[in-house]
């Protein structure tokens, strides 16, 4: 891609209603764009790192036997109030008209739809286990949007669902699924610390919130020191809670071993049972004939707020640092020189080399030097390849890690040598 043609408007100003690192550094990038409040378009640069975060979840989502569906956005209020939610879901819920008067609602979350669609079609015990999910978008009329796509109203969530023949069975899938989101989270390149959750609105007995550690974090962290170095089976019973459940009185934990820190909530996955299977008499008939209720369970992602998310958690003063797994290209050639020939030749020669393998950003724009290797921080790409005219006398140019800072000269050869 060449940064003349790309879509990305970086911008030097600081957004006046822009408070937090994640969303001046989004705005400034080129990232998103804001239609209304809480509300974004999503630009090229941004959906690249979706896309990128979308693949690996499905990936992981497919190694535990999850399919991929896609629900509906626009969905008829019958629903929810066969499951009783339709009013409890309260001003969050965006109602809408259709122009026969019938009542629709823009779906939050989907509980209700995928119970439908599994009763439609399983109608025994041999159909089962069931677990699909989706990644699409959501709307949350939130009383107060904030922080960009942190909190917005319209937002991208993976939502899953999982449909059991027992309460054993539930738990089982439970763990794998709880396990599936550690690994998830690892191959994106953060550390999302799981914490037993309060079920809240969508309510039932086994909950935890997946959460990224971060000084603007909204959420409250009450947890053992132990916790960052536990083993995946050990987090699932590790003490972690939200500020809402933390009773001095009642935490397994000495004083001195326990940390407070701020979290950003990036994921939440529940146990429910029958909360919806009952209401939504959505039953199979098992072995002898007699109806059994499938245990279900419910786990999010939030997509679009976990983007926010890693950068809160890796930037610097100059920009972010995007994790290699999610970034939005592997590197990108800086040439600084645009009217020199040497230098022109250098850089179309290294980016048609490592273009075949990685994906490459040639930033070809006749711009100042310093603009240059301001956006260049700005957006964050891992690697930094600097092509500038006194070096290139020599056959010099330069690997920039965007993370540490460290810079190492190298030939031609050697550069395209190691990206390709
Ligand atoms: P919160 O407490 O932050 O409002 P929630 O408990 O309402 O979150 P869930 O219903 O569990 O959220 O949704 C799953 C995930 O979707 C959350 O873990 C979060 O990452 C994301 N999410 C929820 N609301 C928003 C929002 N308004 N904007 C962006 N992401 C959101
Ligand atoms: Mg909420």
């Amino acid at each position: 891609m060449l940064f003349s043609q790309f879509f990305a408007p970086t911008s030097k100003d600081i957004p006046a209603d822009a408070k937090i690192a994640s969303h001046i550094l989004m705005l400034r990038s080129g990232m998103i764009t804001q239609t209304a409040s809480g509300i974004y378009c999503w630009l090229p640069l941004a959906v690249r790192v979706l896309e990128k975060i979308t693949k690996i979840i499905c990936e992981e989502q497919d190694r535990i036997g999850a399919q991929k569906v896609y629900f509906t956005t626009i969905q008829p209020a019958d629903l929810w109030i066969e499951s009783g939610r339709y009013e409890a879901y309260g001003k969050e819920m965006l109602r809408i008209k259709d122009r026969k008067d019938g009542d629709f609602l823009y779906s939050p979350t989907n509980e209700e739809q995928a119970t439908d669609v599994f009763r439609k079609y399983v109608k025994s015990y041999r159909g089962m286990p069931v677990m699909l999910y989706q990644i699409h978008w959501k709307f949350r009329d939130e009383i107060r949007p904030r922080f960009g796509v942190m909190r917005g109203r319209e937002f991208l969530m993976k939502d899953g669902y999982s449909f059991d023949i027992s309460f054993e069975a539930a738990k089982e899938t439970y763990r794998k699924i709880f396990k599936s989101y550690l690994r998830t989270f690892r191959r994106i390149g953060v550390t999302a610390i799981p914490v037993q959750a309060d079920p809240g609105a969508i309510g039932g007995n086994m909950s935890h919130e997946f959460q990224i550690l971060a000084e603007t974090g909204e959420s409250t962290l009450y947890y053992d020191r132990k916790l960052p170095t536990a083993s995946d089976e050990e987090l699932m019973t590790t003490f972690a809670v939200t500020d809402e459940r933390y009773d001095p009185k009642t935490t397994p934990i000495s004083e001195s071993e326990l940390m407070i820190s701020k979290g950003i909530e990036v994921g939440h996955i529940f146990y429910f049972g029958t909360k919806y299977s009952k209401p939504m008499n959505a039953f199979v008939l098992d072995e002898n004939g007699e109806k059994l209720y499938p245990e279900m369970g419910s786990y999010g992602i939030g997509v679009s707020r976990l983007i926010a998310a890693i950068i809160e958690a890796s930037h610097d003063t100059r920009g972010i640092i995007w994790p290699e797994a999610v970034a939005p290209f592997d590197v990108t050639i800086l040439n600084l020189h645009m009217k020199n020939k040497k230098c022109v030749e250098i850089a179309q020669k290294i980016y048609d080399a490592i273009s075949l393998r990685k994906e490459v950003l040639y930033d070809d724009r006749f711009i100042s030097v310093g603009e240059k290797l301001a956006d260049a921080d700005l957006i964050g790409i891992p690697y930094q390849i600097i092509i500038g005219q006194k070096k290139i006398e020599n056959g010099i140019v330069e690997l920039k890690n965007r993370k540490t800072g460290e810079i190492v000269e190298m030939s031609c050869e050697q550069i395209i040598a190691r990206f390709v």
